[in-house]
């Protein structure tokens, strides 16, 4: 029998649901159990992929193409999962799902309503998760807060999933915020218990209350809940601010959610969880280790949502290689003015990250012209890539019209151009090349090293590519093509030659990056910037293992 968990929160959004639903999956896998984990957006957005960064962070992808919310990617990191597209739905696939049966007159002349029309394709949708997935737990996060007009269809959905799959096979988990009271320092229940007569009124008694605070949670405070609330006082977990994300699962573990959740769903641990790696990691996290400086070159950089898997990727990697790395966050925008570049000169690495868009390009392009003349290590996120090419034509080749036709549509050099499959295309949700697609590496290159491997798959999210035109001349002077797709017709990865680590991908390997396996082309690049920072004396990732392989 599948056994579904679900996610609420409530008083305030951002408190952590997202990560509280990623770590219990960490949890119950850690006990031996397969899970998935699923993302119910309430906005009408059919899904993330076409807003704005600065709406709703990162759009983070998936193997199958699917773009999502950002919590998908903490899902993945921490229950090391390939998740797919029945992850994340939103009001905007179930109302398009529901219309289009309506208009195929699938209703044989019915009204359509809300209940029960779109709770049962939200009901469907939950249910599609173990049928792809195969999953024996689905951890279902609904995004947004209890009480919020867009939400209610959902909830009303999770509460009627009880009577339908049975009470036993049901949970609910609340997350909530203890505001702080600055005249006394008091933390308060109150909206807590608000929000938890909220969901009652809707009819679900959650069964777990995640309390979370940016201070220390008393004892006293979590049974007051429990009083209040009709929890069992077990059942309130404290949930403080913590400063390393990877430790909210053995937080969690440390308060017994484990064993509280297994009881209610009636199942048996199949192990016991081995917690020695990510205790690992966190002893890393806390020792003390050598700083380097990274640049982080965008356009979105006041909302630093808007680059989450390349934040984590760093954070991956730095762990593995034992430096710390502080980011400095750098708005290309600002360096077109001259400003910030003090900054820029500090950094022992650049990164450019994927976006989309001219503002703020003529920036990234003088960010990349100097980690090139300067040696200083440089990845290239997609977009990053294509700054990358442009800069080497404008300032090697040497003609300052070379362009992308995503920035100028007549540049008479056009160096990163449309994929010819895109030229046709005019609607822009889901129709850029998304998803997983094989790459093959060039033996002796920067990324062969790195990988040590032949053949990789990475996953993509662009309209735009090198133009094959320039292969020749670019390759003359000096840039190599480390990385292609295996019927060799697009560039997928670029290098230069005469530099210590300057790296431009077609593909989003931060996608990809997980706290214990982090990404083989951004540890080989940290390695680089530790070098550049004078923390290690030499970056020889593996010659051994390539040797052998
Ligand atoms: N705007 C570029 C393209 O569409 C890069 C996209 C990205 O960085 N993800 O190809």
């Amino acid at each position: 029998m599948i056994k579904y968990i679900f996610i609420t929160g409530g008083v305030v959004s951002s408190v952590g649901k997202g990560v509280s639903a990623a770590a219990i999956g960490k949890l119950l896998k850690e006990r031996g159990f397969s899970v998935s984990i699923q993302k119910l957006d309430p906005y009408i957005n059919v899904d993330p992929g076409t807003m704005s960064p600065y709406q709703h962070g990162e759009v983070f992808v998936l193997d199958d193409g699917s773009e999502t919310d950002l919590d998908l990617g903490h899902y993945e990191r921490f229950i090391d999962t390939s998740l797919n597209a029945v992850c994340n739905v939103t009001t905007g696939q179930i109302y398009s799902e529901v219309i289009s049966q309506e208009r195929r007159g699938d209703f044989l002349g019915g009204t359509i309503q809300v209940v029960p029309h779109i709770t049962n394709e939200i009901k469907r949708c939950i249910g599609l998760v173990p049928h792809t997935t195969k999953a024996e737990i689905i951890i279902v996060e609904v995004g947004g807060t209890v009480g919020d007009i867009e939400s209610l269809p959902f909830l009303e959905a999770l509460r009627q999933m009880r009577s339908d799959v049975g009470r036993e096979n049901t949970m609910y988990v609340h997350v909530t915020w203890l505001p702080r009271i600055g005249a006394t320092g008091e933390l308060k229940t109150k909206p807590t218990q608000h929000s938890v007569r909220e969901l009652r009124s809707i009819g679900i008694q959650p069964d777990v209350i995640i309390a979370r605070s940016d201070y220390v949670i008393d004892k006293n405070l979590c049974d007051k809940i429990a009083l209040f609330c009709d929890v069992d006082a077990r059942a309130v977990i404290p949930l403080t601010t913590c400063s390393i994300l990877y430790e909210i699962p053995l937080i969690l573990e440390q308060e017994g959610l484990g064993g509280i959740i297994l009881d209610r769903l009636g199942l048996k641990q199949r192990q016991r969880p081995d917690w020695l790696d990510l205790e690992r990691l966190i002893a890393i996290e806390r020792s003390a280790r050598p700083n380097v400086r990274i640049a982080l070159v965008g356009k979105y950089v006041e909302l630093q949502d808007a680059y989450m898997s390349v934040r984590e990727a760093l954070r991956h990697a730095a762990l593995a290689v034992g430096v710390e790395v502080e980011i400095l966050w750098l708005h290309s925008a600002e360096l077109e003015k001259g400003k910030g570049w003090k900054k820029l000169e500090s950094a022992h690495g650049v990164i450019v990250p994927g976006g989309f868009g001219s503002r703020g390009i003529e920036g990234k392009i003088a960010a990349a012209r100097f980690a090139r003349q300067e040696k200083v290590p440089y990845l290239g996120l997609c977009l990053g890539m294509h700054v990358m090419v442009i800069e080497f034509g404008r300032h090697v080749l040497g003609s300052e019209s070379v362009n992308s036709t995503e920035f100028d549509r007549n540049t008479p050099h056009p160096v990163i151009d449309l994929l010819p499959e895109q030229v046709s295309v005019s609607e822009k949700g889901g129709t850029m090349r998304l998803g997983l697609y094989p790459c093959q590496l060039v033996p002796g290159t920067l990324a062969k090293k790195a990988y040590h491997k032949s053949l990789v798959e990475e996953r993509h999210r662009h309209r735009f590519e090198f133009k094959n035109s320039y292969l020749e001349i670019m390759g003359e002077h000096g840039m190599v093509f480390s990385g292609l797709s295996p019927d060799g017709r697009l560039v997928e990865i670029v290098e230069i030659s005469d530099h210590p680590f300057m790296l431009g991908c077609q593909f989003h390997p931060e996608f990809l990056s997980r706290p214990n396996k982090p990404h083989p082309l951004f540890r080989a690049f940290l390695e680089r910037v530790a070098v550049k920072a004078k923390v290690l004396t030499q970056a020889v990732p593996n010659e051994v293992t390539e040797a052998a392989e």
